[in-house]
């Protein structure tokens, strides 16, 4: 068994907002009675639906079906672009930063899934659909090019992307090798809190209603929905 935890962007958000959170979701093991599963929700599956409709369609040439018809244009702009294309790709990268399996489970230390991924010499595009409304986090693209520039060495340049599908409007965010230093800088001090979190099995509750950036945690929190949290900050908002 790993002596860390592995993380993604997911994973290290969770921690940051409530440790406690991820603790019942993600650190305690399954059957345990503390533990609480991950839910799809109905936006989930919609998200899910549309991402695997756009793979099918750049990778294996299937039509979109019907109802997605209008990112047609896209998908046609996608195909017709230079380059080698990957989609629906999960990738990750070991404590000494080089590439290993995803389902390495004692040796991947951070994981990402690209959307897409277009490769065309030294410049590179990591895209990510996004079926909501539009909220741009742009600490997700710096880890979305730090682990792209270890997984694909010929790049120099990454557009990452959020591509808003219901608005017709993409977010880009331009990165260079030469940034490595700082991109891995905006992760590491968050992730090592995490793992001293994780060697010491301290994983504090800590109710908030927003977070500064606008996030409601304790909200739509699962663990609050499982009547586990006696300290939540308000009622779980949903059913
Ligand atoms: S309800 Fe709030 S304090 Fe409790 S686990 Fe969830 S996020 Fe943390």
């Amino acid at each position: 068994m790993a002596d860390f935890l592995a993380w993604s962007y997911s994973r290290l958000k969770m921690f940051l907002n409530c440790p406690g959170q991820l603790w019942h979701t993600s650190v305690v093991p399954k059957g345990h009675p503390d533990r609480v599963e991950y839910v799809e929700t109905d936006a989930m599956r919609a998200g899910k639906e549309i991402d695997n409709a756009l793979t099918k369609r750049i990778s294996l040439k299937t039509p979109l079906p019907a109802k997605y018809a209008k990112h047609e244009a896209l998908c046609q702009m996608i195909i017709d672009h230079p380059g080698h294309k990957i989609t629906q790709a999960e990738f990750a990268l070991d404590q000494s930063l080089r590439s290993c399996g995803y389902r390495d489970w004692n040796t991947a230390w951070v994981r990402v899934i690209f959307d897409l991924v277009i490769l065309d010499g030294p410049r590179g595009w990591i895209w990510d659909w996004k079926n909501g409304k539009i909220s741009i986090d742009a600490k997700q693209l710096k880890l979305f090019a730090a682990v792209g520039f270890h997984q694909f060495p010929s790049l120099e340049v990454i557009d990452t992307s959020y591509v808003w599908l219901s608005h017709d409007h993409i977010s880009p965010e331009v990165y260079y090798r030469r940034e490595l230093p700082e991109l891995w800088g905006e992760f590491i001090p968050d992730v090592e809190r995490m793992q001293v979190s994780f060697r010491t099995q301290h994983w504090p509750k800590t109710p908030q209603n927003k977070t500064p950036d606008g996030v409601s945690v304790c909200k739509w929190c699962e663990v609050n929905k499982a009547g586990k949290c006696p300290v939540a900050a308000v009622a779980y908002g949903g059913r």
